[in-house]
This record gives C-alpha cells, sequence and structure tokens, in this order.
C-alpha cells in the first residue's frame, strides 16, 4: 500500500489543499516521498460514505449478490462502510452468524457491519439473542424486510438494546394493512362496504406493487407506534426508508419532543415516483412502493431540513428470475449502491436543497454516528484521521446501463437515465477499492487502474 498525494483538491467547506495517504492515514505531504501523485484540481475529497441499510444476500444458496461483488458496487459508489442486513439464508441471529459475516468480509471493498435480527428467523414470535450478538459487535438490529409486528415483542427489544445504547433500525409496515386482503382495483378510495359488496378481484391484477396493496396507512400507523415506544422505553428507533409525507410529519412531531428517533429516506424515493411502477416493470416494485409527486418534495425537504437524519441506500439486488414475474409475484427490491450519491446530488445538490457539508452528514456523518462506528468512519478530512475516502467530480455525468455494474443485480431503477458520475476513487483505510477510468490521466507515478 504505497503513499500518494491529492494535489490542490477541493474541501467540502470550500478551499483547496495538497494532502497525503500514507499508513491507512491522512498524512502531511511535505513528510511523504514525491512518487504516486494525483491532479485533484476541480475535484472534492469526502469522508467515505456509509450505508445503514445493505443486503448483501450473504450467505444464501443461490445468491443475488456476495459480499465481494456487493462492496465493490458500494466502493465505486463511493462507500467505505455498509450495515449488512440480517434477511440472509441464514438468518443473522445469533453470535455465531455475526462472527460468520465478520469472518467473509475481512478482506472486502468496503467494512461490512452486521446487523442482528431482532427476532429469532426473523418471524416475529421469539427475540433472537441481542445480547449475544451484541458482544459479538452488533449495535444495530433489525427484521428488515419484515416489520415487527408484535407490539409488546418490540418494547421489549427495545429495553434490551437500550442497556447498550443499541438502536432498532424498523421497517415500517403493518402486514394486516398491506397485504393481498387489502388489495383495491382502485387505488385505495373505496369504502370497506363497498368492497364487501364486490366480487373478489382478480387475485393477479397487472398492475399491483404500488398503493394499491401497500397502503400508506400501513406505514404510518407503525411509524405512530415506534415513536411512542422509543419515548415509553428511552431507546433509539431508527425508521428505514420512508416514503410518505404522513411520516414525515410524525416524525417532525417525535424531534419536537426530543424523542431517541432517527430516519431514513432511499435514493429511489428522493427521485422516483408511482407512475414508474404503472408500467408494469417489475424493476419498480419495491418497499415501500414509489409514491406520489408531493411525498417525493415531503421527503427531499425533510433530508434538507434534518427531519430525515440520513440516506439509507436498501440496496435490494434480487436474481432475473425473481423479478422476470407477473408484478404482483416478483420480489420487491431495487439497487442502489453504485447511484446513491449521484440520486442525491442531482435531487438535493443541484437544486440547491443542500450543500457538500450537509451532504456529508446525511450520507457519511450521521450514519456513522447511528451505526456505532463514528471513531473511524465519517470522520473529517483531516490530517491523522483514518483514510476512508471518496474523491468526487461533481461536474462528470453518465447514463445509467444497467449491465455496468458492480453488482450481480440488474434490477437498477435508474437504467436509461441521465444521472451524475461523481466518484473518481475510494480509499478504506488507505487502500484504493475504487479508481474511475477517468482518473488515470490525473494519476503520475502510481499503479493505473488496470494494475499496469
Ligand atoms: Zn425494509
Amino acid at each position: 500500500m504505497s503513499d500518494i498525494i491529492l494535489r490542490q483538491v477541493g474541501l467540502p467547506g470550500g478551499g483547496t489543499t495538497d494532502i497525503g495517504i500514507s499508513g491507512g492515514l491522512l498524512a502531511d505531504p511535505d513528510r511523504l516521498q514525491p512518487g504516486d501523485q494525483i491532479d485533484a484540481s476541480g475535484l472534492i475529497l469526502l469522508p467515505g460514505l456509509v450505508d445503514l441499510h445493505t443486503h448483501l444476500r450473504e450467505p444464501d444458496a443461490d445468491p443475488a449478490e456476495t459480499i465481494a461483488s456487493g462492496t465493490a458496487a458500494a466502493a465505486r459508489g463511493g462507500f467505505t462502510a455498509v450495515f449488512a442486513m440480517a434477511n440472509t439464508n441464514p438468518v443473522t441471529d445469533s453470535a455465531a452468524r455475526v462472527r460468520g459475516i465478520q469472518a467473509r468480509s475481512q478482506s472486502s471493498s468496503a467494512e461490512v457491519v452486521p446487523i442482528g435480527a431482532i427476532s429469532q428467523g426473523l418471524a416475529g414470535l421469539e427475540l433472537a439473542d441481542i445480547v449475544g450478538m451484541h458482544q459479538a459487535g452488533v449495535t444495530v438490529f433489525s427484521d428488515d424486510g419484515h416489520c415487527l409486528m408484535n407490539s409488546q415483542l418490540m418494547e421489549q427489544a427495545l429495553y434490551q438494546v437500550g442497556q447498550f445504547h443499541g438502536v432498532i433500525a424498523e421497517h415500517c409496515q403493518d402486514h394486516d394493512l398491506a397485504s393481498a386482503r387489502a388489495w383495491r382495483p382502485t387505488g385505495g378510495q373505496q369504502s370497506a362496504e363497498q368492497l364487501s359488496t364486490q366480487p373478489m378481484a382478480d387475485p393477479f391484477p397487472t398492475i399491483s406493487g404500488g398503493d394499491e396493496d401497500w397502503p400508506r396507512s400501513a406505514e404510518a400507523v407503525m411509524v405512530a407506534r415506534d415513536i411512542q415506544l422509543a419515548q415509553a422505553t428511552g431507546s433509539h428507533i431508527h425508521l428505514c426508508h420512508l416514503s410518505t409525507a404522513e411520516s414525515v410529519d410524525l416524525v417532525r412531531w417525535a424531534k419536537s419532543r426530543d424523542l431517541p428517533v432517527t430516519a431514513e429516506v432511499t435514493p429511489h424515493h428522493l427521485l422516483l415516483d408511482h407512475s414508474m411502477v404503472m408500467s408494469g416493470d417489475t424493476t419498480f416494485k419495491v418497499n415501500p412502493p414509489l409514491r406520489d409527486i408531493e411525498d417525493r418534495l415531503a421527503l427531499r425537504q425533510a433530508l434538507a431540513d434534518g427531519i430525515i437524519d440520513i440516506v439509507g441506500t436498501d440496496h435490494a439486488p434480487h436474481r432475473a428470475l425473481d423479478k422476470t414475474l407477473p408484478i404482483n409475484r416478483a420480489k420487491p427490491g431495487m439497487i442502489g449502491l453504485e447511484y446513491a450519491l449521484a440520486v442525491v446530488i442531482e435531487t438535493m445538490v443541484l437544486p440547491g436543497l443542500i450543500d457538500w457539508p450537509i451532504l456529508i452528514e446525511r450520507m457519511s456523518v450521521t450514519p456513522a454516528k447511528i451505526g456505532g462506528i463514528a471513531d473511524h468512519q465519517g470522520r473529517p478530512v483531516m490530517i491523522g484521521e483514518p483514510a476512508n475516502l471518496t474523491l468526487i467530480d461533481p461536474t462528470r455525468r453518465q447514463q445509467v446501463d444497467r449491465n455496468d455494474s458492480l453488482s450481480l443485480g440488474r434490477n437498477n431503477p435508474y437504467h436509461g437515465l441521465d444521472l451524475p458520475d461523481p466518484v473518481m476513487a475510494t480509499w478504506l483505510n488507505g487502500r484504493l477499492t475504487w479508481q474511475h477510468e477517468a482518473l488515470t490521466d490525473r494519476r503520475a507515478g502510481g499503479p493505473r487502474a488496470d494494475g499496469s
């Protein structure tokens, strides 16, 4: 791992500097041998991004992603740490399985932090060994993919994580409300009386995966419940992938009372809306569904205001065969690690809703704090700090191609769109984990992108 010097690199708060990377740390360039150098004029050096919500799909007998491919995609997206959701096969619901993930990800292209399941097997019936998993290094617990419906069990889980200042990350979806029984052919506008007098609609409707079978109330009731339980227990609840303006209002209420509540939005809920689902393309089927344009605007404003604390990708790769099904049977979820920063720049930075320091708060500093890794991730760009970094070109753009991806997933909702192409290089503890081909011309004296 050789030293490198970035010349005239932009800092997030403004201004430029020369800075070195040596021994896994940011270093004084005057103390380094003038060997490998990057002309970084016009580029900005950010702390590496941290994703609190990644599905790496490993272990699994036939995985839609692996730790190697998922973290390669993460590095390409500018991430230096990802939190791996527990809904693998088998589920990460014991200390032994936590250690298994840790062992598998020793040399991966991003730091992998296992999330532990709240309930055994994600079944929602009995608590998993939360204390044991914490002793193995877990601080964030989630049944994501499922909502923990049993309120009493959720209260117990919150009490348990409160003992060690852990976090419960909740997938807010009332499964009774958001079920096939609740499917409404006209978009949820009919009364229960109307529904009860009508013949059952086609059980396999052409268009599904949207508000019709996953009403916005199914999210709001769980957001409200979890805020109340956070108040009752004093423990930290993190609300994943919020999708509606009502959820934003509830979180605003919680924050006005200083409750231990944080919230997350995905890149796809910032950029896309329900009209994409109406095309019938299963790529756009996701939990929670893409909502209305008004929701999208409310989510953007909440992220700018800090009512929503972080961006979490909910990167959810699927095998092609699980998406080439009628939309009601296709698996929900879309990939996101490689395009999260591009989407946040497009929806938040370019329109002037946030600047670079706020972007860093939402995508690096705060997720690192929530996840308990703020001692080495989401650090200031300063000499002596760990070299977990991403170097970006804020002006570069790309036309997204789903086949140009390091993720194994091809369920890319941005395919064909014109978006920023910001990430020039990523370093994990001083190790180069991604380099854009456009950086080659800016390098002197060091190894080239192809290793020659
Ligand atoms: Zn989820």
